[in-house]
């Protein structure tokens, strides 16, 4: 076990201690039985304590959120004393002569599966809650743990997979590096990767059972390799590189302070996409332009419950208030698909990349939506602040969203609070957004362009599938084209269009970028000064 190749995902080398993350294992397994009665017992047992859980969680959120947000709480504890489903469990155990938590696991699936066979949307709906309770189940008859998230110290984080809720809630200076053995380089954690300057490999065909917490590491986010344990040799090439890299970074210093502008006078902003406060000191050390995507969604990862409206203000405000005059575009909540929050109850869909996520849960379920609404109206009188929609692919959702907007300010105004309506745009990262731009370029103030899922969705391709990824191709004519047009509607109108997918920082298409007209690129913030010699060294003509 020593030198082992994945993908890099995100730039740069080091050489730190190892952390393991502990997983625990999502495969319930059958086991044969001799006592079934003492498995309906143990099954009750934690079922009494799958309710005194609930009942806390319910009283927590009672008084944090309300009645509202707590219900789900009261009727997950109802469910669970339901007989039906507590006999179907039995009934698995004396029939199968089975262990307790693998008959949860059938009977519970069953149940989920005949909730989502009816017609009545609501009752579908509860199929992910039936999922939500067996799962509570199974945890405690297996003896689970959360996932161990604590780290020791900095070091190279080694996993077998990563949400972006977990990074979120590590410490990120403990963070040196990180190595998985699944995720893909479209991926929520991959760009967070980039976003925060951390070297990360991932599709790495490590067996974790041969690696300790504490071993060393020698990470190569460019080569796209990882070495335990190495040698005095390797350590002393990566300290090479790494003053290399280092150089590198010197020489694009002088560029700080200066105007994204080509030989011939074509100047284009360049703005940095963040996720958090500390991702804004990046920003700034990078001379970034200001904030052209704040994916608002990282301040709900990694938490037990919805970050209040206060606590939104006061980010947003921060962040506001650091940048100065440069402008700060907040994306509003863009959760679901690989962003996921347990407080959220999205439950399991068979496609949620085309599912329930963005706008979609923010125009459903319209009081998380004005939460975070009036903490941006109210920040936005603290600095230069825009407001932008993810997903959007019709201008009835626009209206919709100005009708919520609308609602947020009356409440605001009878509140006695200080508000601004901010600049609004929307993402165009549907081809159906891309073919009604000079629709939405009349009701908009700008239009952003997000090249993630743009291609995903234009190739028909998961961003999450790893398998997928040599056809994963933000580069393709077809994408490359929808830019043309959307930057084309956008300035019929008389509206900026910019970047802000990963796409914006491919150094090979800046110079295109530039011809093609757009006015604005928002990319990781270790990106900038790079992509400003690039157009600084350019002509258009
Ligand atoms: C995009 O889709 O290009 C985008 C910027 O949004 P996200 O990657 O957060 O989905
Ligand atoms: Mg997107």
């Amino acid at each position: 076990m020593k030198e082992f190749c994945g993908k890099p995902v995100s730039r740069g080398i080091v050489v730190g201690p190892i952390t393991l993350l502990e997983r625990r294992d999502s495969q319930v397994g059958r086991r044969k039985t001799d006592d079934p009665a003492g498995e309906i017992e143990r099954v009750k047992a934690a079922a009494v304590k799958a309710r005194q859980q609930l009942k806390a969680l319910f009283d927590k959120a009672f008084t944090e959120v309300g009645e509202p947000g707590a219900a789900i709480f009261e009727a997950y504890g109802t469910m669970l004393g339901d007989e039906e489903y507590l006999n179907a469990i039995c009934t698995v155990i004396q029939t199968e002569q089975v262990n307790g938590a693998y008959a949860v696991a059938v009977a519970g699936e069953s149940f989920a599966e005949m909730f989502s066979g009816m017609e009545d949307d609501y009752m579908k709906a509860r199929a992910a809650d039936v999922r939500d309770i067996s799962n509570r189940l199974i945890g405690i008859l297996e003896g689970y743990k959360e996932a161990d998230l604590s780290v020791d110290g900095p070091s190279v984080i080694v996993a077998d997979d990563l949400t972006p809720g977990e990074i979120v809630q590590m410490d990120r200076d403990n963070i040196l590096a990180l190595v998985t053995v699944h995720g893909s380089a479209s991926s929520h954690v991959a760009i967070l990767a980039r976003m925060m300057n951390i070297p990360a490999l991932m599709g790495v065909p490590l067996e974790l059972s041969r690696l300790h917490t504490g071993m060393e590491a020698l990470v190569d986010g460019f080569g796209g390799r990882v070495i335990f344990e190495p040698s005095k040799g390797e350590r002393e090439w990566a300290r090479v590189r790494m003053e290399e890299e280092q150089e590198k970074l010197r020489l694009l210093e002088s560029l700080k302070g200066k105007e994204n502008v080509t030989r011939d006078g074509r100047s284009i902003r360049i703005c940095a996409n963040i996720g958090s406060l500390e991702d804004a000191r990046l920003a700034l050390e990078n001379d970034a332009g200001g904030i052209g995507l704040f994916r608002s969604e990282f301040l709900y990862l990694g938490r037990k419950e919805f970050p209040t409206e206060e606590e939104q203000f006061q980010t947003y405000k921060q962040v506001a208030r650091m940048m100065g005059e440069k402008r700060v575009i907040i994306r509003t909540l863009d959760m679901g698909a690989d962003k996921q929050a347990d407080y959220f109850h999205l439950g399991e869909e068979k496609n949620p990349a085309m599912g329930y996520r963005a706008i979609r849960i923010c125009l459903k379920q319209p009081d998380i939506f004005k939460t975070q609404l009036r903490a941006v109206l109210r920040a936005a009188v603290s600095g230069n602040i825009l407001v932008m929609y993810p997903m959007i692919t019709s201008v009835e959702e626009v209206q919709r969203i100005y009708a919520l907007v609308e609602e947020a300010r009356q409440e605001l105004e009878a509140a006695g609070a200080s508000y601004r309506i901010p600049k609004q745009g929307v993402m165009i990262e549907t081809p159906a957004a891309v073919m009604i731009s000079d629709e939405l370029a009349e009701l908009v103030d700008f239009f952003s362009i997000g090249t993630n899922d743009l291609t995903q969705y234009t190739l028909a391709i998961d961003r999450q599938n790893e398998k997928l990824e040599d056809f994963y191709n933000p580069c393709h004519k077809a994408i490359l084209r929808m830019i043309g047009m959307v930057v084309e509607n956008a300035h019929k109108h008389g509206i900026w269009a910019g970047i802000c997918g990963e796409l914006g920082a491919d150094t090979s298409l800046t110079e295109k970028f530039v011809r093609m007209g757009l006015d604005e690129l928002s990319v990781a913030p270790s990106m900038i000064l790079k992509l400003r010699k690039i157009i600084r060294e350019m002509s258009v003509s």
